[in-house]
């Protein structure tokens, strides 16, 4: 068998580790998982009963056009339908893109580090990959613009950025789009959009209509709680959605994960809640580390990247044998931190007690 070139030497996806094996691991009876930013508090209860609403439709194939949740985000957002693509998390809408757009005469540029997915699979289709180091965590989107060269096809910009938190405001994110080539796709990836609390970020949605090349990136697996159901979407022009569309598989979101959306989609009062929670928590990080003396970046998220003034995956295995699985920075490019994602307000507590221990 010989594999692709472009794929031979990939890794494959590597997720935090499982809480069943950390406790069978490290003879633990309490693991709790901080390391994949997923909502502490689950989702809204309004998605249960959707779930079960649904459950006479599982021998059928579910509506490949996702028709009511299209309606719905379309409505929510004011956006219009056709301005819409969706797919098994946003992770394939990356996908679909990068199978739609790029050849191996092409690049792309992206931030270093950021999410890895805009390389992954980039490379897959061939494409080169112009990273650009982040400046104190940010993106430093005057040198991502002189990156950007006549076989540039996409500009990644992870809004606000994982691993770091930080984000891109409004004035910048504008002034970055006027000067982008109207040929080069820039992809707003807003993965932590409903956590944003500054409140000078970029209010995106509308400026499709002026930048034809503007695509945005948003998901139901972070402030919705709904990872595991796999449903993220796309936002751009029409003409670009009808372009990538054919690059969909025919069933990509399933019916439950369409049905689940909706109904979180219409529970703002829960995601506000997690918002406002969030916030307190990352507070309660920020005053541990401003009270330890350890830097973090400010975080616009619900994770916070921490520096330890040691290898960060000595921090990682501490944390991990006291039962509190979280990532580690070496693994993403910060090699002094941790990347810790915030949980309820008791998870928290334990997990800055185990480090007080440390630090
Ligand atoms: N973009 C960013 C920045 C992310 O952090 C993640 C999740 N880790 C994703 C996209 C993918 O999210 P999903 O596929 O679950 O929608």
């Amino acid at each position: 068998m010989k594999i692709k070139q472009t794929m031979s030497g990939l890794l494959p996806y590597q997720p935090g580790k499982p809480i069943e094996d950390v406790k069978r691991e490290f003879g633990l009876e309490e693991v709790i998982k901080l390391a994949s930013n997923e909502n502490p508090y689950g989702c809204s209860p309004k998605v249960k009963e959707a779930i079960q609403q649904s459950f006479h439709e599982l021998a059928v194939y579910p509506d490949g056009y996702a028709r009511h949740l299209r309606e719905a985000v379309a409505a929510r957002f004011g956006v219009k339908e056709t301005e819409l693509i969706f797919g098994n998390g946003s992770d394939e809408v990356i996908l679909i893109l990068c199978r739609s757009f790029l050849t191996k005469e092409d690049n792309i540029v992206t931030a270093s580090p950021t999410f890895p997915q805009y390389r992954h699979n980039a490379v897959i289709e061939g494409a080169k990959v112009k990273e650009v180091p982040l400046v104190d965590g940010m993106h430093d989107l005057e040198a991502m613009l002189e990156a950007i060269d006549a076989n540039t096809k996409m500009v990644f910009v992870c809004n606000p950025n994982n691993p770091s938190g930080t984000y891109v405001g409004e004035e910048q994110f504008l002034a970055f789009l006027e000067r982008v080539p109207e040929d080069v796709l820039v992809i707003s990836d807003e993965a932590y959009y409903e956590y944003v609390a500054a409140e000078d970020y970029p209010e995106t949605l509308p400026l499709i209509k002026r930048y034809p090349n503007l695509i945005v990136l948003r998901t139901f697996s972070k402030a919705y709680g709904l990872a595991s159901l796999r449903v993220g979407y796309g936002v751009a022009a029409a003409e670009v959605i009808k372009a990538v569309d054919p690059g969909r598989e025919p069933f990509n979101t399933n019916t439950l994960a369409q049905r689940a959306a909706v109904a979180a989609l219409e529970d703002q009062d829960f995601v506000s809640a997690c918002h406002l929670k969030n916030r307190t928590e990352m507070e309660r990080f920020e005053r541990f580390c401003q009270e330890t003396g350890l830097s973090y970046y400010p975080s616009q998220t619900n994770f916070i990247l921490i520096h330890f003034n040691r290898p960060g995956g000595e921090v990682f295995h501490y944390l991990l044998t006291n039962g509190f699985i979280t990532r580690n920075g070496e693994a993403l490019g910060f090699p002094d931190a941790v990347r810790i994602t915030l949980g309820t307000r008791e998870q928290n507590e334990k997990l800055i007690e185990a480090l007080s221990k440390l630090v």
